[in-house]
């Protein structure tokens, strides 16, 4: 236990009268900031720090600011205070400072304790002290007093409204008789509370002990931190250490009730403010300094400031900002993500930004493409319409023809039947027969006609699947009558299997009749008997291919990529766009066409469509 000896005291004294007060100024004013437990020593450091900046801010003259430090007040004990008190005397007989502000209750206890014999008639302030602590009866007529309100209930109620889960709430403090006075008030004011939470006061625990607590605490607690400057081991303890120690190893949040703390590691709640208090105490002094009578000077206790949180704990413990009570203040959040990340998310932006464009261009361009394709489709479509309508003009005596064949057989038929029934005793047996066959020559005509209709139905492009055999089949089948007409020998090869394909049928079969019809037109100059062509469908890996070969002049080599041009024509009276036709329609199928001339002579056109399934 450490005790000022008079041999000190005397070293004490030279000193002050050598660099001690004497020296100031004439106008200089000179203040004392009485410590409590030693001027690094948290929160009271913060307070006087607050005061000193406030003192100096508010204060019309020069002020000269000196610090000393209660040590006593760590120690259950009185024997250092009388030589303490006598070394402030000594120190500053000549100069007495003209106000004297103590900070925090154990340094205002002291100036109490020793008011007579201290400087009797020097003005204090006492600052920093609970209300609770204040001794009224002992103050003088030059006692000033700024108390300060702590609301232990409201600590614990903060903590069960932002962690509504908690069970238990264990409090750090220390034994020294300050703190004792502290663990009193905690059981009283949490008394309210018992059934909701239980509460563990460590104060009969070395603060080796208390860290070995704080770590393996049960689920659902918490910790109030309320000091510890002396330990029940009786190790003193000093500066930012004892918390800096009990938050690394905690496994519970820690709560704490002044300002100094918060940022420090509490999770926070209300608090007292330094600068609440700071103010205060400096206009307080300033008036003193001025003239005013200190005890007539009343201030009303200052009450916890809005609560204050740190945005790292809230996380690290789950809180989320909508369970703090109303107006609390969040400090100490993460940068956002634009400040930590300013230049990436503007590069970022930038990119997406210009990708943006480009593709809003490209899907303007893709429209613009297909408005296009669409509009040539039903040109095309169109187109094919009318060259249908010149082909079916080309076919109409061969259709004339075919009607006429079922026509006629219809009429004799029609005639004999008459003849028959005119008889004495007609055959019914042979008249049924002859009404088969007007029947089956009706269906006949009606077929000529649905084929003729169904080439020249205006109808929209449309996909299906069919079998490149039967277009074949059909089609020359169409045609058969106009081979006759004009000597030509036709023939098909089909394939054994079926080509499925998709594809427009009506459209397909406009593609065979203008090449087979092109193929008539290229021998119409050759002898009778020569005249041939032959139409085959067959596979070949995946595609199916259609080809219609003649035996006519072929195409000169230099113009076997100008037949498929519009308008490129070598008859008289041909408008050279139906081979153009048959390509727009072959290559909206996804095929090609293409025309050779034969080694033996003679041209063949080519067309190849992808099979719908792959051949077996
Ligand atoms: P058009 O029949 O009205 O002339 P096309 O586009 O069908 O129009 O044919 C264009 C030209 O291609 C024909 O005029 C002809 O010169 C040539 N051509 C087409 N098919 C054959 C073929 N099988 N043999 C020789 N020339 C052909």
């Amino acid at each position: 236990m450490p005790r000022i000896s008079r041999a000190l005291i005397s070293a004490l004294l030279l000193l002050a009268m050598t660099a001690g007060p004497g020296v100031l100024a004439d106008d200089n004013k000179h203040v004392l900031l009485l410590h409590s437990f030693g001027a690094e020593m948290r929160p009271w450091s913060d307070y006087a720090q607050g005061i000193r900046q406030e003192l100096n801010r508010q204060s019309p003259w020069p002020l000269t600011i000196t610090d000393q430090s209660v040590v006593s007040a760590r120690y259950d004990t009185n024997s250092s205070e009388k030589p303490f008190a006598d070394y402030l005397a000594a120190l500053f007989a000549q100069h007495p400072p003209a106000v004297i502000i103590s900070v925090g209750a154990p340094a205002a206890a002291f100036v109490q304790r020793n008011r007579g014999q201290l400087f009797a008639s020097t003005p204090m302030v006492l600052t920093t002290l609970e209300e609770r602590r204040i001794r009224y009866s002992d103050l003088t007529q030059d006692d000033a007093v700024i108390p300060i309100q702590i609301d232990y209930k409201a600590v614990i109620v903060n903590i069960l409204k932002v962690l509504p889960d908690t069970r238990h709430i264990a409090v750090v403090n220390g034994t020294s008789p300050n703190e004792q006075f502290w663990s009193n008030l905690i059981k009283k004011e949490a008394a309210p509370l018992a059934g909701r939470v239980e509460l563990t006061i460590w104060d009969n625990l070395s603060f080796a002990d208390i860290l070995k607590e704080a770590s393996r605490l049960p689920p659902h607690s918490a910790i109030i931190w309320e000091g510890m400057n002396v330990d029940a081991a009786g190790v003193v303890h000093d500066g930012d250490e004892p918390f800096k120690s009990l938050r690394a190893v905690a496994n519970a949040p820690i709560f704490g009730y002044t300002e100094p703390l918060i940022g420090q590691g509490v999770v926070g709640g209300p608090f007292n403010a330094i600068r609440d208090t700071s103010r205060t105490t400096a206009a307080v002094s300033v008036r003193i300094l001025g003239g005013e009578k200190a005890g007539e000077i009343r201030i009303p206790a200052l009450p916890f400031a809005a609560p204050k949180f740190d945005w790292r704990e809230m996380k690290r413990w789950g809180i989320a900002e909508g369970r703090l009570p109303q107006g609390s203040e969040v400090d100490f959040r993460g940068p956002t993500a634009w400040e930590q990340y300013r230049w990436q998310i503007a590069l970022i932006a930038t990119v997406i930004l210009l990708q943006g464009v480009l593709i809003s261009n490209l899907l303007r361009e893709r429209l613009r493409r297909s408005r296009a394709e669409v509009q040539a489709q039903q040109r095309a479509a169109e187109l094919a319409h009318i060259n249908r309508y010149s082909t079916a003009g080309e076919l109409t005596a061969t259709i004339a023809h075919e009607l006429n064949q079922p026509l006629g057989a219809i009429l004799t038929n029609t005639e004999t039947a008459e003849i028959i029934v005119k008889s004495g005793a007609p055959n019914l047996n042979e008249i049924a027969d002859i009404l088969a066959d007007i029947r089956r020559d009706d269906q006949r005509a009606s077929e000529v006609i649905a084929r003729l209709r169904s080439l020249l139905r205006k109808a929209p492009f449309e996909l299906k699947q069919i079998d490149l055999n039967d277009v074949v089949r059909d089609t020359v089948h169409f045609l058969s009558a106009l081979a006759v007409a004009r000597n030509v020998n036709l023939t098909n090869h089909i394939d054994p299997l079926p080509l499925p394909i998709k594809a427009d049928p009506i459209q397909l079969q406009q593609v065979v009749l203008n090449l087979i019809t092109n193929a008539m037109d290229a021998m119409s100059d050759m002898p009778i008997a020569e005249r041939a062509i032959a139409i085959s469908a067959k596979r070949d890996r995946n595609f199916a291919e259609l080809s219609v070969s003649d035996v006519g002049p072929g195409i000169p080599t230099e113009k076997l990529k100008n037949v498929f041009e519009p308008f490129f024509t070598t008859k008289p009276r041909g408008m050279g766009m139906g081979l153009s036709i048959a390509r727009t329609i072959v290559e909206a199928h996804g095929g090609e066409l293409w025309a050779e001339n034969k080694p033996t002579g003679g041209a063949i056109f080519h067309v190849r469509l992808t099979l719908a399934t792959a051949p077996e």
